[in-house]
């Protein structure tokens, strides 16, 4: 489904990607995994054009990605980032119903009728009609994950979603993530600082390093006996 070769991205003169290289096939679930500032969200920030391609290429649902169809490809690739940016001035539903209505041209309620079942699915029926502000932490990023869903998303990218939120409400939050790859199959590429759950639902580890790959290994085989020494040095140290 997404396809990067010979990726490498800079800030201004500084390089923060050196010849990415990698696949991910429909259904795989791949964890984004290294050390802070390895350039994990950079990465991640660039198959979502949000950070200006430099060099390299993206292939996406085999077409390579034109920089000017970034709006209608980010229909395909939904993302949820640490920050859960909601528009406060908007009730949940609006804030889940505003793009399917505006962007894919479906009617009100049809795209309400899909936002209160997607509700109901992370346990968030009953707040509807609430405001981003009277919710928690974890219910604001419950709600982040569907607005992306709702608009169909054939990939989605997620940015340590976890982060910022208290222990108690993160469980909740990996628990529809999880969901997602279990049940739905969808691709998913997942950056994130809790290890067990990485070993959970990841079929694949993309391990980075100072803004090379270093790794690209098996879940299984990355959590019981990485390759290289670095990522080895890297789960000692999360544990
Ligand atoms: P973390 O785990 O802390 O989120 P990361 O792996 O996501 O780290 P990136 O945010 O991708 O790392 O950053 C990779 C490198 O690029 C870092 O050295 C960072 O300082 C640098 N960098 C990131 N964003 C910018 C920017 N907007 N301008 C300049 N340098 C940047
Ligand atoms: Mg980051």
């Amino acid at each position: 489904i997404l396809t990067v070769s010979h990726l490498n991205q800079y800030y201004g003169d500084w390089q923060a990607l050196h010849d990415i290289n990698f696949v991910i096939a429909p259904g795989e679930v791949v964890a984004l995994l290294g050390p802070s500032g390895s350039g994990k969200s950079t990465l991640i920030r660039t198959l979502n054009g949000l950070e200006p391609l430099h060099d390299g290429e993206i292939t996406f649902q085999g077409k390579p990605v034109d920089p000017k169809k970034w709006p209608e490809l980010r229909q395909k690739i939904g993302m949820v980032f640490q920050s859960y940016d909601l528009f406060p001035n908007l009730t949940v539903l609006d804030n889940i119903t505003l793009a399917p209505q505006k962007v894919q041209h479906r009617s009100r309620a049809d795209a309400e009728a899909e936002a209160r079942q997607l509700l109901e699915r992370v346990g968030l029926a009953d707040h509807a009609q609430a405001y981003p502000r009277e919710l928690s932490g974890g219910q604001q990023q419950r709600v982040a994950i569907v607005r992306a869903l709702a608009m169909h998303p054939d990939l989605m990218l997620f940015d340590e979603v976890t982060a910022s939120l208290d222990p108690e409400m993160v469980r909740g939050v990996l628990a529809i993530i999880k969901e997602l790859a279990v049940q739905d199959q969808m691709t998913m590429v997942i950056v994130t600082h809790e290890m067990n759950f990485a070993a959970q639902v990841a079929d694949r580890v993309l391990f980075l390093e100072n803004g090379r790959l270093v790794e690209t290994t098996p879940a299984k085989q990355f959590f019981a006996q990485p390759q290289s020494d670095r990522a080895a040095e890297f789960l000692t140290s999360m544990d």
